[in-house]
């Protein structure tokens, strides 16, 4: 896998602070900062839109968002992609899928990757197949993942991934699309949960250790 082009994000750099942006009042003093605001989110989606246009513009794509995670950052991808299809004379007929993925306790990787209710990817022989993915941290899951979708034999497979986090020692296998490249830190919103709080944040936020520990299970 090879990285395009990625806007990173530093590791010195200490976000915005969350008294600049709305945010639902249930979550206040469960975030540290705003790492990507939602108005910046959408912008580098439409761009990497644009991209995959560019690349994959007139071949049949079958999109694999990978849930639960992935949902917004697809169903923004999508709009965009389609947004695109419609203004020019390059389409992408698009078939959209889901597979779940749980890989997460708290903030820590578990070495148990489930395919939650996994089911035959048979269809897939064959196709072009576009995986959107929020995160990529350590790049274990989406080692698994590729491994799992490979063997239904796909024409070709590319993948969109949001977020890369630098980790040392990261599998080192990189989305072909990346719309950010950020500091290792846990982030929560724009569907990233912890627990299954925070998916109702539009920002892209660090948690704050109030709020690992308040929603801890
Ligand atoms: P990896 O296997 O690359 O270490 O982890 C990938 C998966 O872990 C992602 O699909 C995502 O579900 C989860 N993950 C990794 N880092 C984060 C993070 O900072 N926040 C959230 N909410 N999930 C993460």
């Amino acid at each position: 896998c090879i990285s395009l082009l990625s806007s990173q994000i530093s590791d010195d750099w200490p976000g915005y602070s969350l008294d600049l942006f709305s945010y639902p009042a249930h979550y206040s003093g469960d975030l540290d900062c705003v790492i990507v605001p939602h108005g910046v989110i959408m912008d580098r989606t439409e761009r990497l839109a644009r991209n995959i246009m560019d690349d994959l513009g007139d071949h049949d794509i079958v999109v694999l968002c990978v849930l639960k995670g992935g949902y917004q950052f697809c169903a923004d991808l999508v709009d965009r992609i389609k947004a695109l299809s419609c203004n020019s004379n390059r389409t992408i007929p698009m078939r959209v899928h889901f597979i779940r993925l749980k890989s997460y306790l708290n903030d820590q990787s578990t070495e148990d990757l489930h395919i939650v209710g996994a089911e035959d990817l048979s269809f897939l022989a064959g196709k072009n197949v576009l995986i959107v993915e929020a995160i990529v941290g350590t790049g274990k899951t989406m080692k698994t993942l590729l491994k799992h979708v490979e063997s239904f034999r796909p024409k070709m497979i590319k993948v969109a991934g949001l977020l890369v986090k630098r980790v040392p020692h990261s599998s080192a296998c990189l989305p072909d699309y990346i719309g950010f490249e950020i500091p290792d830190r846990f982030v929560v919103g724009y569907a990233l949960d912890y627990n299954e709080y925070f998916r109702d944040l539009n920002h892209i936020c660090v948690i704050s250790e109030n709020g690992k520990t308040k929603y801890k299970i």
